[in-house]
């Protein structure tokens, strides 16, 4: 019988269907491209941005938006992390914070 727990899923099954996309396409993982992954988020969230403020049909700053999550699970892959450890702590910590926490000018 399979034994399913110790399968990916949730979050972490989509990092591993990112890294083996990465991996099949020849795109590297390898620690010295972590500050260039980073930069790349940043293209992806600048080119979705570019696409809202012209108007652009949202289904294309979906995708862009989900360019952005590919990459980010393609670095928390590349690191080593546990997505979905790392989400379920950020959510419980973001639900004790006080209403509009963070927000003293604005946001
Ligand atoms: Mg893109």
């Amino acid at each position: 019988m399979l034994e399913t727990a110790a399968l990916p899923h949730g979050l972490n099954a989509r990092v591993a269907q990112v890294r083996a996309l990465a991996d099949a396409k020849g795109f590297s993982s390898a620690p010295e491209r972590v500050w260039e992954m980073l930069a790349l988020i940043h293209t992806e969230v600048s080119e979705a941005t570019d696409a809202y403020k012209k108007g652009e049909p949202l289904d294309h700053v979906g995708e862009e938006l989900t360019d952005a999550v590919i990459r980010i699970f393609h670095l928390l892959s590349a690191l080593g992390l546990d997505a979905d450890a790392l989400f379920d702590a950020k959510m419980a910590r973001n639900w004790q914070r006080p209403h509009k926490y963070n927000t003293v000018r604005g946001g």
